[in-house]
């Protein structure tokens, strides 16, 4: 069982937030007036978009910009729902899905290269295996005259902030008749050690208050300690366990994600037993009705198809999500959000 709450601790009073973006790097940088605005900012455009004229009005407000999606690790929703981001604001893109095909193979720096792509585009949507190496980009950009956006969309098994967002935006809708992420009981699971998605999500909960989040993982998959201290410094309860069955009826929210076995080392890939770690028709029995089940996919086991059918099931709209998030992220990047706004007031919605 989960052990009860303690007294809950009143959350500082936050300081005057600064709501502007550039660089997306990191969940570091989002405070909660940030987050609320781009949920609100994600509603609105998607319900935009519903008429053709709000569409084509959305079409018009970036379609002066470039952007270049320089993807050199494997990405299927994080690419596309950004692509497609893009095209919803008429930014027209160009991509890299392959550092073998780019003058990285000629011995070219990130530095280097990412100055000439901002010689093109205006903004530079990133994945790498490499931890730290958006932040490393955005610090070069701030040095050179003419910077261009740097959005992190996955470092390495550090963090992959828009996603985040994104779990966020689902995790508000979820809750919409329940208050909303405060308060909550949230249930990581899987490999926390080395996932990313966990480990943005879990930062950022230091903005709701009285939420308790459970780490659900096999021995050796634990969330590491620079996001346990940062939620002791918030004073953000967390438990780690691995009997899953024992909290569940529990949870507000499971967020499932896979054992990410690309990190393993080829030779001696890790051995777990993951059997204990998965979500299928006999655990959601034990859900609370109102339960939200979550995961960033890709899946593996650790998530039965059967589930989808559950009206619990969150991920495959998490992933619709994603792409409108990616809209209300990029408006505040290039900020034209109060353009966007009074462009939904004349539409007369809302
Ligand atoms: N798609 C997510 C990521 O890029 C989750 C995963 O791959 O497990 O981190």
């Amino acid at each position: 069982m989960i052990p009860p709450s303690p007294a809950s601790v009143p959350e500082a009073s936050l300081p005057t937030a600064d709501r502007s973006l550039f660089h997306i790097i990191s969940p570091k940088q989002f405070s909660r007036p940030l987050l609320d605005e781009l949920c609100e900012l994600t509603t609105a455009a998607r319900t935009l978009a519903k008429s053709r004229h709000g569409a084509r009005a959305l079409q018009m407000l970036l379609a002066d910009k470039r952007a270049m999606l320089y993807f050199s690790q494997p990405s299927t929703r994080t690419f596309l729902s950004f692509n497609n981001a893009c095209h919803i604001l008429g930014i027209r893109t160009s991509e890299i899905r392959n550092a073998s095909t780019s003058s990285e193979v000629k011995g070219e720096t990130v530095e280097d290269s990412i100055r000439t792509f901002s010689s093109y585009v205006d903004v530079i949507i990133m994945r790498s295996w490499e931890q730290g190496l958006a932040e490393r980009a955005a610090e070069h950009m701030n040095s050179i005259p003419r910077p261009v956006p740097i959005v992190n969309a996955g470092s390495g098994k550090d963090h992959h902030p828009t996603q985040a967002l994104l779990d966020i935006y689902t995790l508000d809708r979820s809750f919409s008749d329940r208050g909303g992420i405060d308060g909550k009981t949230i249930g990581l699971m899987g490999d926390l050690l080395r996932g990313r998605t966990a480990r943005s999500l879990a930062y950022l909960m230091k903005n709701y208050s009285d939420v308790r989040l459970v780490f659900i993982a096999p021995s050796g998959f634990e969330m590491q300690d620079d996001i346990k201290s940062h939620l002791d410094e918030h004073k953000v309860e967390w438990y780690d366990t691995d009997q899953l069955e024992e909290v569940l009826p529990d949870l507000d929210a499971v967020y499932v994600t896979r054992i990410q076995t690309e990190w393993d080392d080829p030779d001696s890939p890790v051995q777990v037993d993951y059997s204990k770690f998965q979500i299928g028709l006999e655990q959601v029995k034990s859900m609370r009705s109102d339960a939200a089940i979550m995961h960033p996919l890709p899946r593996g086991p650790e998530l039965h198809p059967a589930v989808d059918a559950d009206p619990r099931a969150m991920y495959w709209r998490q992933e619709r999500n994603g792409m409108w998030m990616r809209v209300a992220a990029l408006l505040k990047t290039f900020g034209v959000d109060d353009q966007f706004r009074s462009i939904y007031q004349d539409h007369n919605i809302g």
